[in-house]
């Protein structure tokens, strides 16, 4: 079966290959609890509500778990939650509809609270969820199975996230959730990789084949022989890994991380990145009805500038590239590009604006973290000239963009493209998927096809191409790096610095061996 690349946000640090497990449980009992006519009283309420808060507190755990535990169970026993629920049953509404509600409005009003009580408002989804399970009574015990595998889930609670044995489970994906609910804190304490709001996870069945890299939060379903012994040879003893990173010799180009969200930074660190190559914007957007705000994104860009204080971090612009559009942006394009890229974003100006000005105050607040920001897959010379216009206005020093489609590698084209920006960065797994012909679009199931081998984008077709594009780079003085998987290839790292890339950017889980590999 041909590989697929799913991408979300990676939780702690580590890699997992091994079968899924698909738990789906709360939505069945939200179902359930809702069928018409099934009404259920105030006191049934607050009974279920105490008696999962008290369950909660019974929880046989330690240390910051137990005090995950601890305050789930306080919000869940404080009386003002339990007024919102009665509000809306007087108004009529169904049991679970108003538990929801009700939760959910208590969750807008502690994200507008801020900080630490806007992190625990996406733990009040699981809540309610959990109050209507207890409430339905209908929780059948879930037989696990018996050889050790990786947990797929749209969410998972605290308290299931607290009984996972690491022995059984390899490691936890959920659709849902962010890096920083309870679960996910849990999850990490674990030392299990997770990777949390996994876009297309609903392409995954129990028992499919998956090969999980928290580090970079990216899954690869039904990953190829290739890939997996790939990843197989970057794993190191303890030992080995710490003698490779405090090597004291440099490796002959910069080598820095692609990450998904903030909370990968520290694993990055750990493995010796220089700074970040790619830091993909995507995940502050899924699922969202209306773009993130202004606040929101300073505040994931300003972690992310913070953690790498004193180093280099390129921010890649939204980049559309699954097949459900985002409800508030409009369609841009035509034929194989259709919605994907830059012209998306030159489409809807306010959502592009609103990004460059979020990244520009965060710039402000870490002034010595080097913050480059690029366009994903540019199409034309005046798409560059555009963005660079836009950014530059917007108070940003470094521009460049992705160079990702065969048709801007044609000689004029990129060495004008060259003249608008700062810096390119090859973005190999577009490119290779195109210039090979292949699309990179699953119809219908919004998820993104990796059936590119790490070897096709050595084939000439496509390896030719980037040859000319680090030479026109070389040309105009101007920096390149390589930020697709073949960056974290060591054959094809080789062939990249022989041609005179600056920087190589991969997941953190494969930098040290990439590291290893140039040193010898
Ligand atoms: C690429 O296409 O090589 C790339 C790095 O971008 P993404 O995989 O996010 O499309
Ligand atoms: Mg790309």
């Amino acid at each position: 079966m041909a590989e697929r690349f799913l991408v979300g946000a990676g939780v702690g640090s580590g890699v997992a290959h091994g079968k899924a497990f698909v738990l789906r449980r709360p939505e069945a009992s939200l179902a359930q609890i809702s069928k018409p006519g099934n009404r259920v009283g105030m006191i049934a309420i607050q009974n279920a509500m105490l008696a999962v808060a008290e369950n909660l507190e019974n929880v046989n755990t330690v240390g910051e778990a137990k005090e995950v535990m601890q305050s789930l169970a306080m919000i869940l026993r404080d009386p003002v939650l339990f007024q919102e629920v009665k509000a809306h049953l007087s108004e009529g509404a169904e049991a679970a509809d108003a538990i929801r509600r009700a939760f959910a409005r208590f969750a807008r009003q502690l994200e507008a609270l801020g900080g630490y009580f806007a992190e625990r408002a996406s733990d009040l989804g699981y809540l309610a969820n959990r109050v209507v399970a207890e409430l339905a009574g209908d929780l059948p015990e879930v037989e696990f199975p018996a050889e050790p595998f990786i947990l797929v889930s749209d969410s998972i609670s605290p308290m299931d996230a607290a009984k996972l044995d690491p022995n059984r489970v390899l490691a936890v994906i959920t659709s849902d959730g962010t890096p920083t609910s309870h679960s996910a804190i849990i999850v990490r304490a674990a030392k299990l990789p997770m990777v949390v709001g996994l876009i297309g996870s609903g392409l995954i069945r129990t028992g499919s084949d998956l090969l999980v890299d928290a580090n970079s939060g990216q899954v690869f379903l039904d990953p190829s022989a290739e890939r997996i012994a790939h990843y197989a040879s970057a794993a190191f003893t303890a030992t080995e890994l710490i003698n490779v990173i405090d090597d004291t010799r440099e490796a002959p180009v910069t080598l820095l991380a692609n990450l998904g969200s903030s909370f990968e930074a520290a694993g990055a660190i750990a493995a010796g990145a220089k700074g970040v190559g790619l830091f993909r914007t995507e995940l502050l957007y899924l699922g969202l009805q209306i773009p993130p705000s202004l606040d929101e994104q300073v505040t994931e860009y300003s972690n992310l500038l913070r953690a790498f204080a004193g180093k280099r971090v390129l921010v890649r612009v939204l980049d559309l590239d699954f097949d459900k559009p985002l409800p508030f942006l409009r369609e841009a394009g035509a034929g194989k590009y259709a919605n994907r890229g830059l012209q998306v974003l030159l489409a809807n100006k306010e959502v592009l604006n609103t990004q460059l000005e979020a990244l520009a105050i965060a710039q402000k607040t870490s002034p010595t973290t080097d913050l480059w920001v690029m366009a994903p897959m540019v199409l034309s010379v005046e798409e560059a000239k555009e963005f660079a216009g836009l950014a530059r206005k917007a108070g940003l020093r470094k521009v460049g963009v992705m160079i990702e489609v065969p048709e801007v590698t044609e000689p004029q084209v990129i060495e004008d493209i060259l003249k608008q920006v700062d810096f390119i960065s090859i973005g190999t797994n577009d490119l290779t998927h195109y210039a090979l012909g292949k699309s990179r679009h699953v119809a219908g199931d919004g998820a993104v096809s990796g059936t590119i081998t790490l070897a096709e984008t050595r084939k000439p077709e496509v390896f030719d191409l980037i040859a000319r594009v680090i030479a026109a780079a070389k040309k105009a003085g101007k920096p390149v790096g390589i930020c697709g998987e073949a960056a974290s290839d060591p054959e094809s790292a080789k062939l990249f610095i022989e041609l005179g890339v600056d920087s190589l950017s991969a997941s953190s889980a494969l930098l040290p061996q990439l590291k290893a590999a140039l040193l010898v």
